[in-house]
């Protein structure tokens, strides 16, 4: 089988790894690139025929691995994309909030070109491609065995990151001998607000591991609360607004329920008015709402509580552009988070232009900023930045918050990495910038022992396992299969007995009680297992 590293590979955005077996073709994610050179490299992104395409598993609604879809099923992609049921309700919104901008930002292009008597420009895709694109989704549930083909099945689990996202296992099987691919997708941390912490996998023949923060240690959840409410106090004080680029979906539900806590738990000594200016940001949240199913317990007690995460006196949704250019008057008093996350579409923009020349705002950036974006560059420091054509003097408070990131730190990947009790023969690190993932390549293999891969752009990889293959006949002995049995469980108990020692030596409020039941669970399958086969060799 083949790989290939179409995005996401030396670089944050644009995942997309296509995996060529030998009857069939299918990608994990068909992610957008962002940042610079994003137009150049979403335009080579799709260089294979669109059509010989079978499936599409996707990880997550974020664009950066969802936003090339309606591109793929526009140049005659026919298959199914699988993903679970708030994944589709998300790209739902996403894709064609995505199709919409890639339209402005042709018209905005064209108008200038038809100027100077250029040729017009298409766009990479319109709404409609991403509507069009809706019949090909089918909504999977978590931990539930997928088979595609004879040859080629999946399961989905919880990875912890947004609503909806996914670590996908993928079994495939040539020549009789099987590979288990593990895709980490974006992988979030423990103890994220709203949703569940992120699935352990427990084998692997080869890892795809995501390193987005591979050299970075996040702040706790009580830190981070802590200083976002020191940021809203201190620019209220100043008699300022203060400015939060967010991810539609995902930041911008953290913040909200971070925001109402502090609220419910008297730490703001005054509250601000909250608006969510973006309409995706607004529809993300709906889509939250009907999704309690996949809340964290912290969350379910808060509503039960009878608080509301999403909703307060103090939260106004401006959904309408009049309304969202009110607040451009706006000069003291409110907290407006906005889309996009990086700055480089949607109304955050005009909130920029109106509040970065003015030093008693603050903007606050939560969230992961790709180079060559405006985010990236007003966090850098520059002084003066263009919006709209117009260069503005950035003056303001700059402050940043990275315990928001929806994103497992380095320590908290290598922690994931060490549930593995059947350990992947490789690694291939993926969606991190050059720099992090040299260095992140290094502390994996010095804390894991674990070999690691850094592919190219663009590269092609052969995966194929030497070791181990399915056995082909039925005529094994029950004698030799209780023998492979025993071994396996020598094997299988000596790692327990590793992880347990070692779990014995380390902080009792560190040993997570999810572990704990896994050993139980894998202990009382091998016995369950041992005592069939001796049953009937009886
Ligand atoms: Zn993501
Ligand atoms: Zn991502």
């Amino acid at each position: 089988m083949k790989v290939t590293f179409l995005g996401a590979a030396k670089t944050v955005t644009g995942s997309s790894f296509l995996i060529e077996t030998e009857h069939s073709k299918l990608l994990v994610d068909c992610g957008l690139f962002q940042g610079g050179r994003a137009k150049e490299r979403n335009a080579k992104s799709i260089s294979f025929d669109s059509k010989e395409i079978d499936f599409v598993l996707l990880t997550h609604a974020h664009i950066d691995h969802s936003g090339l879809i309606p591109k793929l099923i526009k140049d005659g992609f026919r298959g199914e994309v699988h993903a679970t049921e708030p994944t589709v309700d998300l790209c739902g919104i996403m894709l064609p909030d995505s199709g919409y901008i890639h339209e402005m930002e042709a018209n905005w292009k064209n108008r200038k070109r038809m100027r100077s008597n250029k040729p017009k420009v298409e766009p990479l895709y319109t709404a409609e491609d991403a509507y069009n694109s809706f019949g090909h989704f089918r909504e999977q549930k978590y931990e539930q065995l997928v088979t595609l083909t004879p040859e080629i099945a999946f399961k989905f689990h919880d990875a912890g990151h947004i609503l909806g996202s996914s670590i996908l296992e993928l079994w495939i099987t040539e020549d009789g001998k099987q590979n288990k691919l593990v895709f980490s997708g974006d992988l979030g941390k423990p103890n994220q607000p709203i949703i569940k912490d992120p699935s352990i996998v427990e084998e692997a023949d080869y890892l795809f591991l995501e390193s987005t923060y591979g050299t970075r240690i996040h702040e706790d959840e009580t830190t981070r609360s802590e200083k976002l409410a020191q940021v809203i106090n201190e620019t209220m004080k100043a008699e300022g607004n203060l400015i939060i680029p967010s991810f539609a979906v995902g930041r911008t539900q953290d913040l909200l329920y971070t925001i109402n806590k502090l609220i419910t738990e008297d730490k703001l000594e005054s509250i601000p008015d909250v608006y969510i200016d973006s309409p995706l940001a607004i529809s993300a949240t709906e889509i939250f709402r009907r999704h309690p199913s996949m809340y964290d317990l912290k969350t379910r007690k808060f509503i039960l509580d009878g608080e509301s995460p999403f909703d307060s006196p103090y939260v106004t949704y401006t959904r309408t552009a009049e309304a969202s250019k009110e607040l451009n008057e706006r000069q003291k008093g409110a907290v407006i988070i906005s889309a996009s996350g990086m700055c480089e579409a949607g109304r955050i923009k005009h909130h920029l232009k109106h509040n970065l020349w003015r030093s008693e705002s603050t903007v606050l950036f939560v969230g992961f900023q790709a180079q060559g974006t405006l985010g990236r560059r007003i966090l850098d420091g520059e002084k003066d930045v263009r919006i709209f054509g117009e260069e503005i003097a950035v003056k303001c408070r700059i402050e940043s918050l990275d315990g928001f990131s929806a994103h497992a730190d380095r320590d908290q990947l290598i922690d994931w990495v060490n549930k593995f009790v059947d350990k992947p023969d490789k690694i291939f690190l993926v969606h991190g910038e050059e720099s992090v993932i040299k260095e992140f390549s290094k502390t994996v293999y010095d804390n894991t022992g674990i070999e690691t891969y850094i592919p190219e752009l663009g590269e092609t990889v052969y995966v194929t396992k030497t070791v181990e293959s399915i056995p082909k006949d039925n005529k094994t002995t029950v004698k030799e299969r209780i023998k492979s049995l025993l071994e396996q469980w020598e094997l299988e108990s000596s790692l327990i007995q590793e992880r347990l020692l070692a779990l014995y030596d380390i902080c009792e409020s560190e040993v997570s009680e999810k572990e704990l039941q896994n050993i139980e669970k894998q202990m009382r399958t091998l016995r369950k297992k041992l005592r069939q086969y001796r049953n009937r060799e009886e």
